[in-house]
């Protein structure tokens, strides 16, 4: 059971009129479903409730029809039509005796408004936030600001009849009008709500105390604050206008919710960013307050979690991801099942598919979001009807996920790895410099079948078609991954490249023997993931001269979504890669790489030792072949991740569940739930 050392984790915090039951605090991230998937969001959250989680948050849920977020999903809490779902929200987060926090927001100058047809407005005339938008606010009169109150504390009481215990006000992200009128940035104005710092946050104050005056019989009234920003001149920094902020409003909310902003930095991957990287900038607050505070930074890791506390850097530990990634966090450290937690690894594709308008998928976790409509559970895998004889051919992330899955259900599973170690693209992956955590998907996996008595581990054997046919497994799962290319072709390059036999090729698989590196080298990147900005960083970390071109308009296109580009770029920067886009090669010649720029055709020339493409990969398709040569029944093979169809290693790990449990429960994966609208035909 629980080791003494983490008791601190498991006390009660009282928060304003209500009490937390313990310090583990899910805070209000976005999770891509919309009002349009109650049950999808409903689900996501009463699933960390059943974990453990003491506190358990919407995302920002806008207040009124004027901050309508357009196409990114976000909830609503408009009007009473909203109420029966949010009601069903916090019935089935208190049901596991977690409190239910709601995020109330208003996006300010971020806002789109194009669904509402709204004007957007702000405190003062301004473009829209988000640059690539040619949407315009206008200053908000007094009696705008007027109205803008009323629809905060009617929304917060709407909150409360719901049932919230803790009702937020934001000013966070930069996706806020109270920033925005805080903000030096962003409020232009001459009245009482502009100049002075006083004045500028006049009116977030009164939004503190309309909230409070509304709902603080009943609620806590928490205040979500980004304490530093990195943007510009007149940003608000932990050792500026954060910390004066802290001063003038501390005693007013129930509870401190800080962060950094904007999302850029409060959500930074691990690639850029350590666990516990926010505490130099938040961790003034809570010397400034006589109220609990609660603050993020990657937390997975149970002893920092104490030191935190023991430290007085928080009353509470926040998590978005980590939360995500192990819905069961709580009641591991609870049940001292350390080795069991599911850490987050940084890697952010959580973000990239929220940003996408979806609902969150995360690499460690392939249950989240599905707990719905697939009835998946982060933890239990139903039992087989019958146990089977399974033999798992490669243990990279879906061969690892799917022995596992099929373990936990009882079958007998043989799991054979080529190499001498479990993990397969994740341990190659974690060698280059940034991804060291994603070898935390193989640790977790490794931990637990180690475990389990059902599970036989072969290492360093290579298993041919003929040993396979007479080892008479009951199945066969096929996990042999895929190789990238070496001939050019990727997501643009539709053709193998002229001339590759003039010039040393080599692609990211060729990185386990850092001797052999090239002085010179151009990374191709046609791929638009992580990798080609991660094999270039590493190589001009060991000195090379490294020339980055990709023939997209902009650099690791897909890293955008994940909130990591520009710092990518950054970085790139800083180490003197060269980098250029919209870049085609034409042709290599001798020593030479040829290429073309998309629009203007102009020619460009590069002389160096050595191609690196990164491109598109290919699955290992030679043991299925051979199988199948073989006349194996098709009915007894699976082959699954990326040796099916290469990709993310979120949906290499998807794809290992997924078979596993298809295989389990007989239901076929295009069998799901689907939330529906109601729809009222009103013609
Ligand atoms: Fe963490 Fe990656 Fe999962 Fe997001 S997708 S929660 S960053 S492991």
């Amino acid at each position: 059971m629980r080791d003494s050392r983490f008791d601190v984790l498991f006390e009660s915090v009282q928060i304003g009129p209500v009490k937390a039951k313990n310090r583990f605090y899910v805070v209000p991230h976005a999770c891509g479903h919309s009002s349009l998937s109650p049950n999808g969001a409903i689900a996501f959250r009463e699933t960390k409730a059943k974990g453990g989680w003491g506190v358990i948050s919407t995302q920002i849920t806008e207040i009124s029809p004027d901050t309508d977020l357009g196409s990114h999903p976000t909830e609503r809490i408009w009007d009473d039509q909203d109420l029966p779902y949010h009601q069903k929200v916090t019935e089935r987060i208190h049901v596991h005796g977690a409190l239910a926090a709601i995020e109330l927001g208003h996006a300010g100058v971020r806002a789109r408004n194009l669904q509402s047809g709204m004007p957007i407005i702000g405190p003062s005339v301004q473009p829209c936030l988000r640059k690539e938008l040619p949407f315009y606010a206008q200053e908000m009169s007094k009696s705008d600001i007027k109205k803008f109150r009323q629809a905060h504390k009617d929304a917060a009481l709407r909150a409360k009849r719901a049932g919230y215990d803790i009702v937020y006000v934001y000013a966070a992200h930069d996706i806020s009008l109270l920033t925005n009128f805080l903000s030096r940035r962003t409020n232009f104005r001459s009245d009482e709500y502009g100049g002075s710092l006083e004045n500028r946050v006049r009116l977030l104050r009164e939004v503190l105390d309309d909230t409070k005056e509304a709902v603080g019989d009943k609620c806590a009234v928490a205040f979500r604050f980004g304490v530093h920003e990195f943007v510009s001149q007149y940003a608000i920094t932990s050792d500026g206008e954060g910390r004066d902020v802290v001063g003038m409003l501390a005693e007013i909310p129930d509870l401190w919710d800080v962060n950094i902003s904007g999302w850029t930095y409060d959500s930074s991957s691990s690639r850029l960013s350590e666990e516990g990287f926010q505490e130099e900038y938040t961790g003034f607050v809570k010397s400034m307050t006589s109220k609990p505070v609660v603050g993020v930074g990657r937390y997975t890791t149970p002893d920092r979690m104490v030191s935190l506390i023991k430290k007085g850097v928080f009353d509470l530990i926040g998590a978005a991801r980590p939360s995500i990634a192990d819905p069961f966090l709580p009641k591991k450290i609870e049940g001292g099942r350390m080795g069991e937690i599911r850490e987050c690894i940084g890697c952010n594709q959580c973000v990239a598919t929220e940003s996408y308008g979806v609902a969150v998928r995360c690499t460690q976790n392939p249950t989240i979001n599905e707990e719905w409509r697939r009835n998946w559970h982060p933890e239990e895998v139903p039992q087989a009807l019958d146990s089977k004889n399974i033999l798992v051919v490669g243990a990279g992330p879906a061969g690892l996920e799917y022995a596992l899955t099929a373990a936990k259900a009882g079958h007998q599973i043989t799991l054979c790895e080529q190499s001498t170690e479990l993990g397969g693209r994740l341990n190659h992956e974690a060698n280059f410099y940034g991804l060291a955590a994603y070898r935390r998907a193989a640790d977790y996996r490794t931990y637990l079948l180690k475990q389990m008595s059902n599970v036989d581990i072969y290492l360093g054997n290579h298993l041919s078609a003929s040993d396979i046919v007479e080892f008479g497994a009951d199945e066969v799962v096929v996990a042999t991954g895929a190789r990238w290319r070496r001939d050019g072709v990727g997501s643009t390059h539709l053709d193998p490249i002229k001339g590759l036999e003039n010039i040393q090729i080599l692609t990211p698989d060729d990185f386990q023997d850092s001797a052999s590196l090239p002085t010179s080298v151009l990374v191709y990147d046609d791929d638009h993931d992580y990798i080609g900005s991660v094999v270039a960083e590493h190589l001009a970390r060991k000195g090379c001269r490294v020339v980055f071109v990709t023939p997209l308009d902009q650099l690791s296109a897909w890293t955008a979504q994940k909130l990591e580009r520009d710092r990518i770029v950054e970085r790139l920067h800083g180490l003197k890669v060269e980098m250029h886009v919209n870049c085609k090669i034409t042709e290599v010649t001798s020593g030479a790489i040829h290429t073309r720029i998309g629009i203007t055709s102009e020619a460009r020339r590069f002389d160096v030792d050595a191609l690196l493409l990164v491109t598109t990969k290919i699955p290992k398709a030679q043991l299925l072949e051979d199988l199948q040569a073989l006349g194996m029944d098709s009915e007894v093979i699976q082959v699954i991740g990326d040796g099916r169809a290469p990709g993310t290693l979120q949906a290499a790990i998807y794809s290992g569940h997924a078979a596993a449990m298809e295989s389990i429960t007989g239901i076929s994966h295009q069998i799901f739930k689907r939330d529906k609208a109601t729809v009222e035909i009103d013609l």
